[in-house]
């Protein structure tokens, strides 16, 4: 999920929000300012039902940061690693950093998220009901009160990768001890889901025209890419069990000095060994990559002019693994990047390079026997 800037750290937590959700945002404000509003609550200013509009917005991109955050430090507590949260399209997107502990663990994170939901929904209907507020607020406070609960059947749907799927998945994952069968099970249900709202939200386009229709749809095929994304991750946790980045890298990898021409860089190593990148180091410190498609560009009268700077992946972009890091663990921090390789280092020393193509090798060879 690229493309998301960040907007601070809530709770220990950071958080970003992706460009969609501006959409979403302007969407929102839009059609409760020139349709909800005004059918709930007629004769008022237009400029009252903008106010209102932007407010409730406002409300609901906070709670739905609180469902998120609910989950997160209910995770924090369970022991779990948190990358950050996004949100996005169609909510958050808490994400955690490695497996859950435990199925009750997975449990507890999954239900908090919708607890939250629940309380901000009940505790806004109740006030928008049972109290005498004054101007739009009554007006607001049911639009986020209902938002929330529908939101929260949504979640609770039990198709993973939603909320109900995890707390599916959980009960499977206890009742069984086997967490790849609770997972494939949970996600296939998601799966289904998916093509029922994409076939469903096709129906009702065609028969009613219906704008909901294409939304519906369209909530059903991020649920199935959703869906089919968590079976194909648990296939590649399978796959690379047991190894570690020492077992797949490419170990004392050939580098390039950095004041070195790329006419140097062709005599003395291209020639001898072909590589898609060189580590270049620069007094024996990492300096970056070079990439050989990058040199191959270069007019060949021009390689004793530049030196392998000028066609290097600096360090800072090249992602930094350990010899003892799980290997899928690296694939996930090698898919976020555009490098696809990353270099393994100790202590400042280079050890070797892994590269997105190692890892392929080692997910087509599939889980290997356990001795
Ligand atoms: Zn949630």
């Amino acid at each position: 999920m690229g493309s998301s800037f960040r907007l601070g750290r809530i709770a220990g937590v950071d958080v970003g929000v992706n460009w969609s959700w501006l959409v979403v945002f302007a969407l929102i404000t839009w059609s409760l300012a020139s349709g909800v509003f005004p059918d709930q609550d007629p004769g008022r200013t237009q400029a009252t039902y903008v106010t209102m509009a932007v407010i409730a917005a406002v409300l609901f991109f906070a709670s739905l940061l609180a469902h998120e955050l609910g989950h997160a430090v209910t995770a924090r507590r369970e022991g779990m690693e948190l990358d950050g949260i996004t949100l996005w399209l169609f909510g958050g997107v808490a994400r955690f950093k490695g497996r859950f502990p435990s199925a009750g663990a997975e449990l507890r994170i999954a239900l908090a998220g919708p607890a939250v939901s629940l309380l901000i929904g009940v505790a806004c209907s109740l006030l928008a009901w049972a109290v005498a507020l004054p101007g739009g607020v009554d007006g607001v406070l049911a639009w986020v009160g209902y938002v929330n609960l529908i939101l929260l059947v949504f979640n609770l749907l039990p198709a993973l990768p939603l909320d109900g799927g995890r707390v599916l998945r959980a009960l499977l994952w206890g009742a069984r001890d086997d967490f790849a069968w609770a997972t494939n099970v949970a996600a296939s249900i998601g799966r289904g889901f998916g093509y029922l709202l994409i076939g469903g939200g096709i129906a009702l386009f065609a028969f009613q025209g219906a704008f909901g229709g294409a939304w519906l749809a369209f909530i059903g095929w991020f649920l199935l890419g959703a869906a089919t994304a968590e079976q194909r991750y648990l296939a590649a946790r399978q796959a690379l069990a047991g190894l570690r980045v020492r077992d797949l890298m490419t170990a004392d990898p050939i580098t390039v000095p950095s004041d070195h021409t790329l006419g140097e860089f062709i005599d003395d190593v291209a020639w001898q060994r072909r590589h898609t990148t060189y580590p270049v180091l620069d007094d024996g410190r990492f300096a970056g990559l070079l990439a050989f498609r990058c040199v191959s560009a270069v007019p060949r009268d021009q390689w004793d002019a530049r030196d392998v700077r000028s066609c290097m992946i600096p360090a800072e972009e090249v992602p930094r693994l350990r010899a003892d890091q799980e290997a899928i663990d690296a694939l996930e921090e090698l898919s976020g990047t555009s490098v696809n390789r990353g270099v393994v280092m100790d202590d400042g020393h280079l050890l070797g390079i892994l590269s997105a193509a190692d890892l392929g090798r080692a997910l087509e060879a599939g889980p290997r026997r356990r001795p």
